[in-house]
């Protein structure tokens, strides 16, 4: 019989200071304990403990060189966490924060999220604490060049399959899988989020911020509502934010806010046309991270400093990064009549905050359910790699449209609770869990 608190004790032990991947195995653990008691199975094969170390952790050393031509030393890693279900797969994040333990925290979380997909993917991550903010495009491209140099060596189409994540949109897969090509003389999926004249997948780029969207329809099509007319906060200025804003305008909803690291933006008008996406994209492209030249340019507010929680709304989603939602943000938009929390980005909500939303029975879709849209079309990239061919939008899109609401039907399935509310959190654990679980155990040790 396992006991959260003496298993997470050992997991401290030996994975000090990695606060971030205690807490998603933390999440995880505290969902399923009772699924993994009652399984003789489960505790037999030791899922536990397998499940929360990671199958190979790799780390090494990226140079390059500024303009300036100086040498530039950065840590580059691949964290392949599991592959019971297929090759491993998940993102490169490209940002200052990123560490061992926040990519094995998104290795972890990934896992899980591929499994919900249903398509056969295990679950990886990787990045480097080299941040785009400030550098060139030609630096990026020196980063990328030397980053794939030492990278190609752990990854292949049917090994290990990388695609973007924070930092790591069209340009960057574009760069590294140019070297990778150059050192390989491959044309191959093994890298997902490509261009769609060189081998990416239609509706890609929007899939994780589309695949929210469906997310949060069906959440709302379950209780006889629609996400249409509702007032919706977005966090976060990116490739996701952009596709979710996309999205929720398509549906009928109206977005007020974007946020960077500067502030955020509130745009009471919604941000609704395709000149202000597109000038999303152009934040993006610029380098600069932030997304205060929104408020110029659209004659929008601009809040300095400060995050879109505090903005009256039916609907948040945060989109930026982990832990971007505290507790005292999420009790300020529950007191601002806020019902509907849709992490986006991993991990978005704090542990304390999504302890709250669930006790104020406030609906609360936790990111690897909600965000699987991304790697669910990187997926689908990979399946048109294998077969040489190019799918349409509309295939494309009806397939993520049905992979989303397959994900809300297990989390509703393993999730709903006595009194009737639906712990999404719970569920999308169990449900994914479960997945690589039973396939771990057939595949032995
Ligand atoms: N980085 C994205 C995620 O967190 C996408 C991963 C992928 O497409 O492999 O799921």
């Amino acid at each position: 019989m396992y006991d959260l608190e003496s298993f997470i004790g050992d997991l401290k032990r030996r994975n000090p200071s990695q606060d971030e991947f205690i807490q998603a195995v933390e999440e995880v653990v505290a969902s399923v304990i009772d699924v993994v008691n009652e399984n003789p199975q489960y505790i037999r094969n030791k899922i536990l403990e397998r499940i929360s170390e990671p199958d190979r952790v790799i780390s090494f050393k990226v140079e390059w060189e500024d303009d300036s031509g100086d040498v530039q030393v950065n840590r580059g890693y691949r964290v392949q966490f599991n592959n019971a279900l297929g090759p491993y797969k998940g993102g490169l994040r490209f940002h200052s924060s990123v560490t061992l333990g926040s990519l094995k925290f998104l290795g972890f979380e990934q896992t899980f999220k591929n499994a919900l997909t249903s398509l056969p993917m295990g679950g990886g991550k990787g990045g480097s604490d080299f941040s785009p903010r400030g550098k060139s495009d030609a630096e990026i491209l020196r980063f990328c060049r030397s980053f794939m140099t030492e990278l190609y060596k752990y990854i292949g189409p049917d090994t290990d399959v990388p695609a973007g994540d924070i930092g790591v949109g069209g340009r960057e897969i574009g760069f590294l899988y140019g070297q990778y090509k150059r050192i390989k003389g491959e044309n191959t999926g093994v890298l997902t989020g490509k261009g769609p004249g060189w081998g990416g997948s239609l509706i890609r780029p929007e899939a994780t911020g589309f695949g929210t969207m469906y997310f949060a329809d069906n959440i709302l099509g379950n209780i006889g509502d629609s996400i249409r007319g509702k007032r919706i906060a977005v966090s976060g200025f990116g490739n996701v934010a952009w596709g979710a804003v996309m999205k929720a305008t398509q549906l009928g909803a109206k977005v007020v806010t974007i946020s960077g690291p500067d502030g955020y933006i509130l745009d009471e008008d919604g941000i609704n046309t395709p000149e202000k996406t597109a000038f999303m994209l152009q934040l993006r492209a610029s380098n600069n991270d932030i997304v205060k030249p929104y408020a110029q340019r659209f004659k929008a507010q601009f809040v300095p400093g400060r995050k879109p929680w505090e903005v009256p709304v039916d609907m948040a989603f945060p989109c930026a990064i982990q832990n971007e939602l505290s507790l005292e943000d999420a009790k300020t938009l529950v007191s601002n009549g806020c019902k509907y929390v849709i992490e986006t980005s991993n991990m978005g909500v704090c542990a304390d905050a999504a302890q709250y939303l669930i006790d104020k029975r406030i609906t609360l879709a936790p990111g690897k359910a909600a965000n699987a849209g991304g790697v669910a079309v990187s997926g689908l990239e990979m399946s048109q790699n294998a077969q040489h061919l190019f799918w349409t939008k509309e295939e494309v899109d009806s397939r993520l449209k049905h992979i989303m609401s397959e994900i809300h039907a297990s989390c509703v399935r393993e999730g709903v609770e006595d009194d009737g509310y639906i712990n999404y959190v719970k569920g999308a654990n169990i449900a994914g869990f479960k997945k690589v679980a039973d396939a771990m155990c057939q595949l032995g040790y």
